[in-house]
């Protein structure tokens, strides 16, 4: 039986080698590095992507979340309630500016924040809703911008996970104040490097991210406000329009290997990913819940399958957020996933034989032969 790796972005780099580094070359050659046609060019691409109006390149995923928070006006004071199942980074933009994050439970069935649950915890210090788009399925937008709306809310969506996705044939950031991307290497839309995007659909919001992403400043040398340096640079940018045209073919592919897997695991003891009915995912992760997950983990990776846990530890937990001053017990579904959630292999041009090579090895675990 082959090795599996959980990963392999040589399919990815392989498929386009050539136009990645026609357009390398033509950045160098051309010598202009920093938020140029390339960045401004990606931005229109990835904003029509997701039905968004605009988009401004940044640093990477975290930086957009905490420029995008910022630009809201969110800070000292106030509340933005989030999901507990992510990465730290939702949490971590949160505290950058001041607010203080307020979890809620997420659903047992998407992993995604749970609207009913946000309801309850919301206080009159709370500001905004940030739902993340984990795994690639989106959040239930419907629910979430229904009581946004109904509290005077703002909502912004950490869509790290998520680019490509779809809630109601809309993508992240058409019916929120918008949206933020990472195009870390591994993710759905990866770069060599670090990056990232925030989508909005408000001019003046657009601006203010332009202008914050670069000291504050609208024109060289003069400076309206405190701001940061986080740009999305040119070579970035322009490997990144390169791979966002094979981008729906990859996340097709993926449903694919998601599709092959779901049929060979149904008759397990094994929860495979649920896919709401008004949900398109991207399937960034193909994460089952599995029983004895930690056995099972030990034994695909002693056949040469790589799995992943996402995430061991819920953010509540995390020494970093201890002052928040969170008890355990208070987000069963989220407990139940961090003993349960196993991510198996998945990536663009995985074969039929790698996704058959897994189910097999998880049947042989709970069947023994
Ligand atoms: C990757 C990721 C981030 C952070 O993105 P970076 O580009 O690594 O800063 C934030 N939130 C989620 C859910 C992510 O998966």
């Amino acid at each position: 039986m082959g090795n599996v790796p959980f990963i392999d972005l040589q399919h990815e780099w392989k498929e386009q080698e050539k136009e990645i580094q026609e357009a390398f070359s033509r950045v160098l050659k051309k010598g202009a590095f920093i938020l140029g046609d390339e960045v401004r060019k990606l931005e229109e691409e990835v904003a029509a992507q997701c039905g968004a109006t605009y988009g401004i390149g940044v640093g990477n995923g975290t930086d957009a979340l905490v420029l995008h928070l910022y630009a809201l006006g969110i800070g000292p004071g106030d509340e933005v309630i989030t999901s507990p199942f992510t990465f730290f980074a939702t949490a971590e933009a949160i505290m950058q500016v001041g607010a203080v994050p307020v979890f809620a439970d997420v659903r047992p069935d998407t992993f995604n924040l749970d609207a009913e649950d946000a309801a309850r915890r919301i206080t009159p210090r709370t500001k905004a809703i940030l739902p993340v788009h984990l795994f690639g399925q989106m959040a239930d937008m419907t629910a979430i911008v229904q009581l946004a709306d109904a509290h005077r809310l703002l909502v912004l969506e950490d869509a790290c996970q998520a680019i490509g996705a779809q809630w109601e044939g809309r993508g992240p950031g058409a019916v929120s104040q918008g949206a933020s991307f990472s195009f870390f290497p591994t993710k759905n839309l990866g770069t060599c490097g670090d990056g990232g995007m925030i989508v909005v659909n408000d001019r003046d919001m657009a601006e203010r991210l332009r202008r914050l992403r670069v000291h504050g400043s609208r024109q060289k040398y003069h400076h309206d406000e405190i701001g940061w340096n986080s740009r999305l640079d040119e070579v970035h940018a322009a490997i990144l329009r390169v791979k966002l045209k094979r981008l729906n073919a990859w996340n097709e592919q993926r449903r694919e290997i998601a599709a092959l897997y779901d049929s060979l695991l149904n008759d397990l003891p094994v929860t495979v990913p649920v896919v709401d009915a008004r949900a398109l995912p991207v399937y960034h992760l193909y994460t089952i819940q599995a029983e004895r997950r930690d056995e099972l983990q030990a034994h695909l990776n002693s056949k040469g399958i790589s799995c992943g846990v996402y995430y061991p530890v819920p953010l509540y937990r995390q020494e970093a957020l201890r002052k928040l001053g969170y008890k355990e017990g208070e987000f069963p579904h989220t407990e139940d996933l961090v003993r349960s959630s196993l991510s198996l292999p998945m990536f663009p041009g995985m074969t039929s034989k790698q996704a058959e090579t897994v189910a097999a090895q998880i049947r042989q675990f709970y069947e023994g032969s």
